[in-house]
């Protein structure tokens, strides 16, 4: 029941009269419908009824991998929850996925870096894009620089040892794949692990 509070007296208790169900009830309506609405409750609509599109994914914290179902209105996540046809979770999502939307939503989201220039003792503030620049540029210099074909026996190996890559929790299953595929079947790069193997 929506009353403002600065309604008057009179107006508030005409409000409980109208809505409380035990006077319904008397007066003969059925218990289970119109007698148990109140303008409050005949009012709310299902929490999902605006999602325009419903995508799939797994829960991104750890190796259980739990299904989600993903509601989205445009481009807008509006609500995450399990995917009641995963063998793996049947629905459910511990609290931790259960908070993915709000992960995904978060306002507080840092989207930019933290840089310390080598020798440096002060930490700037950098874009995100001028990180991923310098991590693509540096990647590239060292691979060039330490990538092995062939080891002296003639063996060969396309690799580099140099450079190693740590996914880290909230990384989606496609996100793993992509990098396995660049880090290891792109780059030669042997060492790469993610802390939810860890
Ligand atoms: S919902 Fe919980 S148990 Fe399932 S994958 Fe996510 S973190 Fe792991």
């Amino acid at each position: 029941m929506s009353i403002p509070k600065t309604a008057p007296l009179q107006e508030k208790l005409a409000g409980m009269l109208r809505d409380w169900s035990i006077p319904k009830q008397l007066s003969g309506e059925d218990v289970f419908g119109s007698a148990a609405e109140s303008e409050g409750s005949r009012n709310l609509r299902p929490r999902l009824e605006e999602a325009d599109k419903i995508g799939t994914s797994i829960c991104p914290y750890c190796a259980v991998g739990c299904a989600q179902l993903v509601y989205a209105k445009g481009n807008d996540i509006i609500h995450i929850e399990g995917d009641p046809r995963s063998p793996i979770n049947q629905g459910t999502l511990c609290p931790k996925g259960a908070a993915t939307f709000g992960w995904a939503n978060n306002p507080n989201r840092i989207t930019t870096v933290k840089y310390r220039a080598p020798y440096s003792t002060q930490w700037e503030e950098k874009p995100l894009d001028w990180a991923m620049e310098r991590i693509a540029h540096l990647v590239k210099r060292t691979r060039d620089e330490t990538f092995v074909p062939k080891l002296p026996d003639g063996t060969i190996v396309n690799n580099t040892l140099a450079i190693a890559e740590l996914g880290g929790a909230t990384l989606d299953n496609e996100e793993n794949y992509l990098i396995k595929k660049l880090c290891a079947g792109g780059l030669g790069m042997v060492w790469v692990e993610n802390q939810a193997r860890v």
